[in-house]
């Protein structure tokens, strides 16, 4: 059943790059799969737990407990909350430092009413377009 698990598990993972800044229960995964058509597979609920908890073990997802003490899932490289700077002349994108956009994250939440769950764009000109 290798070949089975393999497809399960890609399954699994394009699901989660497809919402990428998202994390997910066991049952909102396998939802999510069986109402992607593309996907060609239904696992449950046990073999997706199976699957996530090697990926946790991999260190390819992280998991986390929810508010009602559910675990729930996201990738690893989903560094939560990344911020990019986007030149509005060139389109040119630069990605800011991990560290500080945790720090600007907590800031927004302090003070902004909305917080933010996954990517912020921030539109400036690059020195190239100044
Ligand atoms: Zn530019």
């Amino acid at each position: 059943m290798a070949t089975y698990n393999t497809m399960q598990r890609a399954s699994i993972l394009s699901f989660l790059e497809t919402n990428i800044g998202q994390a997910f229960t066991v049952k909102e995964i396998v939802e999510g799969i069986r109402s992607d058509s593309a996907a060609g597979c239904s696992p449950s609920e046990s073999t997706v737990y199976r699957i996530m908890s090697d990926l946790v073990k991999n260190g390819i997802v992280r998991r986390k407990i929810s508010q009602n003490r559910e675990y729930q899932y996201r990738l690893s490289n989903d560094s939560m909350g990344r911020i990019s700077v986007r030149c509005k002349v060139c389109g040119a994108v630069q990605h800011i430092d991990e560290k500080v956009c945790s720090e600007i994250i907590d800031e927004l939440k302090k003070n902004a009413s909305i917080g933010t769950d996954g990517d912020i764009e921030i539109l400036g000109i690059c020195d190239k377009c100044k």
